[in-house]
């Protein structure tokens, strides 16, 4: 069976183009699996998306079934968890049935009512028990795939719809990794991906910046979990750093335990020239009239330096205080730049060093 074509459909103005783009991938890849005959019913429930792409609850639904197509498709051979894919199964085709009649009826708005409600909450509910069971049972049943789509759901009610969305087509489509942030991000340039983000991007580097480590601890500089916590309501947030992503990850585990930053670039993301490192912020693949760089070294952004905001370098100060300086900076140019293209006349004058 084709999968439908959400571009096709009449209501596909109240989507924008990456998320039609991304949600008719996702259906690709779902009708690769061996249980893409359940497609139907993802298809369905992906044309009650265009139907209705403002609802959250919508998109929350459309995870949902993907995820579990998506684990019965990872756990094939899993005999233990027979019982629980039957009856994931069960409820999907029930799910399907209810779908196809009301659609049939050409009823074009259809809103999610209490019977998909409870249908889908089955699925999440024998989901969560699958997942904990897996997770339990790590040690003989060893799937990482498995481990990492239970973080990306896990994030998902913190995590652009799109976002999500990549992240499970990268887990389905790569190779096997321990690391779940590569999944968010894409293995060749342009790093990030486009899940209709309207905010300005906010590259922040790691170490004696956000965080410094000390004989084995990580000192966290005064202000950085805030600053987080902050920023991410006024920009799209991105790791940017030379560290190996088990230094990174360890790192932002202390400063940003939420996982805010799902968009992080590495050691292998970082250029050379003559012999010096530096980042290319047009790697990100962002216009970067909207990008900022906030760096302890101004030459790892030499070559956009009307980019770059440079911050005093830290390395254990618990009295500093650039970082509750910048954020109230930052928090003026997210506020005062709205209906602004151009970001980089707004940045404060920032150089400490
Ligand atoms: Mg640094």
């Amino acid at each position: 069976m084709s999968s439908r074509n959400i571009k096709n459909k009449q209501q596909k103005d109240f989507l924008n183009p990456e998320v039609v783009s991304t949600l008719n991938q996702m259906n690709e890849i779902l009708t690769k699996l061996t249980s893409g005959a359940s497609l139907k019913y993802i298809e369905h429930v992906a044309y009650l998306v265009t139907l209705n792409a403002v609802n959250k609850d919508i998109e929350y639904y459309y995870l949902a079934v993907s995820s579990s197509l998506i684990i019965i498709e990872l756990s094939e051979h899993i005999k233990e968890i027979e019982e629980h894919k039957n009856s994931i199964q069960k409820y999907l085709k029930l799910l399907h049935s209810f779908i196809t009649k009301n659609t049939m009826n050409c009823n074009k708005n259809i809103k999610p009512n209490h019977s998909i409600i409870v249908l889908i909450q089955n699925i999440l509910n024998i989901q969560k028990t699958l997942v904990n069971y897996l997770k339990a049972e790590s040690s003989k049943i060893y799937n990482y795939k498995i481990q990492i789509l239970t973080k990306i759901l896990q994030m998902m009610s913190e995590t652009p719809f799109t976002l999500s969305l990549i992240a499970m087509q990268n887990l389905i489509e790569k190779k096997l990794t321990s690391n779940i942030f590569p999944n968010y991000t894409s293995s060749s340039a342009p790093y990030l991906p486009n899940y209709g983000n309207d905010k300005y991007t906010l590259v922040l580097d790691l170490d004696e910046t956000l965080v410094h480590k000390h004989n084995e601890q990580f000192l966290i500089r005064p202000g950085a979990i805030e600053f987080i916590q902050t920023m991410k309501d006024h920009f799209e947030l991105v790791i940017f750093t030379a560290a190996t992503p088990m230094h990174a990850d360890y790192g932002l585990k202390i400063i940003d335990p939420e996982n805010h930053i799902k968009l992080r670039l590495c050691r292998d993301k970082i250029n050379v020239h003559d012999q010096d490192l530096y980042k290319d912020l047009s790697l990100l693949g962002r216009d970067l009239n909207k990008v900022i760089i906030v760096d302890n070294l101004a030459e790892n952004f030499r070559f956009q330096p009307k980019n770059g905001i440079c911050i005093q370098t830290w390395i254990g100060d618990q009295m500093d205080k650039k970082l509750f300086e910048l954020a109230s900076e930052l928090e003026k140019v997210a506020k005062s730049s709205k209906s602004v293209q151009d970001v980089i006349p707004l940045l404060p004058k920032f150089n400490n060093n």
